[in-house]
Formats: structure tokens, sequence, C-alpha cells
């Protein structure tokens, strides 16, 4: 008799900032479950309707084991796909599936991938201030606590500027000034690595706000500060474009948190024209299709560095690590360090020791989920507003 998906449970929880959402699949073995990561923070209740209303019904019976299958029919049952609510929606069942197939082998996850090349993934924190001595402040505390990687960011996505000029009767919105960005942040970057030395590896998020040009520019501009990547210089919308910053720097490029569709990635790496590939593996549906992609990613010298940020849950930064561990092309992890809080509604959740993240060698994904105190966080749903980004003319930018 195969083990069969008996019912399928949607959690949501925001213990911290974003709010998360945890699928968990009950199986007809009793006492057996799995969790999987549908995280989707800004279109949450979109995640929900399309899991409880749609897959749902569609995967009630079938036989748990069947992961690839299930996540194939999936992905095309509804006809139009590739997109981020039902992808998410999938990585759900999919990271469950995963989970579930771990704790009947009685092996961590990632045994099931090949086995581990490493015994810990090495991570990167964020390093931040509001002007670049506290960058540099914040940097020297991240590599105090055991970091070698560290982000540097300034001002938030999209920089701080007191000289913006918005037309008479401008709206409300995000404001922020491309060109002074790249000024300011590429004099950021100089200072940072003059005071901190050439030993620690330094990142930068551009977060696709410059146009094409201007995030050439910057790439030229930062290669003699050897970034150990820089991120989202571009929209996924102008990914043509890095043909363009190939061409005129070797400045490691990263890319592909917002990707949802094989052709967003697929010329990329063929192309030779990024060095990390960075997706949100909830976005892309999961465990299946990452692990494909890292391994095409390898045949081409691409590495992985998957998005791992708050909006990541824990249960898919456990997915992460199974993927790390596995992965010959590993190149490095972004780490969010949860709360305490976090913790006790997560038991498992990934420990990070000297900038190091380890598994625990539990079967499955080796994470839990406490879900009283989880329901004691409930998600609020405010109109968001850091995406209603604008140029200085007011004009509607990408966040
Ligand atoms: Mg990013």
């Amino acid at each position: 008799m195969p083990v069969t998906i008996k019912d399928i449970k949607t959690i949501l929880t925001q213990p911290a900032g974003s709010r998360l959402i945890i699928v968990k699949i009950i199986t007809s073995d009793d006492g057996l479950y799995g969790l999987g990561c549908a995280t989707f923070t800004q279109r949450f209740e979109a995640v929900v309707t399309a899991i409880e209303e749609h897959l749902k019904p569609f995967l009630i019976g079938w036989d748990v084991d069947r992961i690839e299958e299930i996540w194939q029919m999936s992905s095309v049952n509804s006809y139009w796909r590739n997109g981020p609510v039902l992808n998410n929606a999938i990585s759900g069942v999919d990271q469950a599936l995963w989970d579930i197939k771990g704790k009947r082998a009685g092996m961590p996850v990632y045994q099931l991938l090949g086995g581990k090349c490493r015994e810990g993934a090495d991570t990167y924190a964020h390093a931040s201030g509001r002007d670049k001595h506290e960058v540099v402040d914040s940097v020297r505390r991240h590599m105090e606590s055991g970091y070698r990687h560290i982000r540097i960011q300034m001002g938030g996505y999209g920089g701080q500027s007191d000289t913006i000029q918005k037309p008479e009767g401008a709206p409300d919105g995000a404001y922020y000034h491309p060109r002074e960005y790249v000024r300011r942040m590429t004099e950021m970057i100089e200072h940072v690595r003059t005071e901190i030395g050439p030993e620690v590896e330094l990142l930068h998020d551009i977060h696709e706000r410059l146009r094409p040009i201007d995030a050439i520019q910057m790439a030229k501009d930062v290669e003699p500060f050897k970034l150990f990547f820089l991120e989202d210089a571009l929209a996924p919308e102008d990914i043509a474009w890095f043909n363009n910053i190939r061409e005129q720097c070797a400045t490691p490029l990263a890319m592909g948190e917002l990707f949802n569709h094989p052709l967003e990635w697929r010329p990329l790496i063929e192309g030779r024209l990024i060095d990390f590939i960075r997706m949100h593996v909830s976005q892309m549906g999961g465990i299946t299709p990452a692990r494909n992609v890292a391994a095409f990613a390898n045949m081409y010298s691409v590495r992985t560095a998957w998005h791992g940020p708050g909006d990541t849950s824990p249960v898919g930064h456990a997915a992460n690590l199974h993927l790390d561990l596995w992965a010959p092309n590993f190149g490095i992890q972004e780490w969010c360090r949860f709360n305490e809080l976090c913790y006790e509604i997560f038991p498992g959740l990934p420990e990070v020791r000297n900038g190091y993240m380890y598994p625990n060698e539990q079967p499955g994904l080796g994470i839990d989920i406490n879900e009283e105190l989880a329901a004691k966080y409930p998600c609020t749903n405010p109109v968001i507003e850091w995406t209603q980004t604008r140029s200085p003319d007011g004009s509607p930018m990408r966040p």
C-alpha cells in the first residue's frame, strides 16, 4: 500500500517582519507529515487560495513518493504556468514531499540529492548604515561574529537622498535618485574596502534600481574594489544587457531572485553572463527545479547563491541548506539571522556558527513547526509602501 497525501494544511505566521506561508502535508501513514515553504510575502492570500482551493483537491490521494510526477503535473494542471503565485504554492507541496521522503528513508534531504560536498554552508550577512562610517562599523561587527562574506548597503535599497527636487503636485512614494545612488554607493564601497582591507569578501545589491547604462557604469566603477558579487545590477526585463556588462568588466555578477520562468535563467547560464544564480527557491517551484538548475549551472561553472533574507521562511532556509550541502557548484548562502522567537516556532531551524550554516542531521529537512505558537503571530495585510518606488520626477520605478 503506498503512503498517500491525506490532507494539505496552509499555516500562516508573522513572527518577524515577513508574512510566512508554510505548507504541511499530512499522509495516510499515522503521524508522518512534511513541511514546505510557499512564502510570497507580498501576496500571501493569493498563494493560500491556490493551495487550498486548487492544489489540495487535485493532490489528495496521490502517492507521496512520486515527487517528480507531482511537480510536473501540478505545474501544467492549471494550463497557465510559471507565475509567482502558483510556483510558490507548488514549492510548498514539493518541499514537504522531499521532507516526507527523507523521513521515510531515515535520511536528511541532502543524502537523497547525492550526499554532502561540504560540512557547512558558508553564509553572508547584511551590514548597513546611514553613512559610509556606519557601514564600516557594521562590517567590523559582522567580522567579529565570524562572517567572511558581508553585504554592504547604505540608506536602504536605492539609498537616501536629500537633494531630490520633485515636481509640484508629486504624489507620495518611495523616491530615490538613480544616478546619485551610483555616485554615493561607489564612494561607500571604495571607503569600506580601503578601511577593511582586502581579506573580507564584500557584496552589494543594486536591487534592479538602475537604468541599464548606469548599471554598466557602476559595475565598471566598482571593479577595482574586488566585490565577491554585484547583485541584481539589472531588472529581469533588462537581462539582455548583461552582455554589455560582461564585455566591459570582470565584476562578478549574481542574479535571479525575481525569476520564475526557465527562459529567464537559461540564457544567462548558457551565455556565461553571470557568476551566481540566486533564485528564491519557493518562487521557482521548490527543491525539484532548484536541483535541476544547480546541476545545469554546474556544467557552465556558474555557482549557486540561493536567495535567503527574512521572506524566505525558516523551512525555506532548511531547504536551501540541503541544496547547499550537496551542490558541487555551491557558491554562498544569504543568511538573515532569525530572532529567538523564530527558533522557538521552528525547532530545528539551521544554526550559523562562525559564518557557517550547519544541518542537524535529522531525517528530512530537519525542521518542525510549533503551530500553537505560530498562531499567536497572525499575518498583517497592509498596503505595501516600499514597492511604491519613484524616480525624482515621480515616474514609477522597479523596486
Ligand atoms: Mg537581493
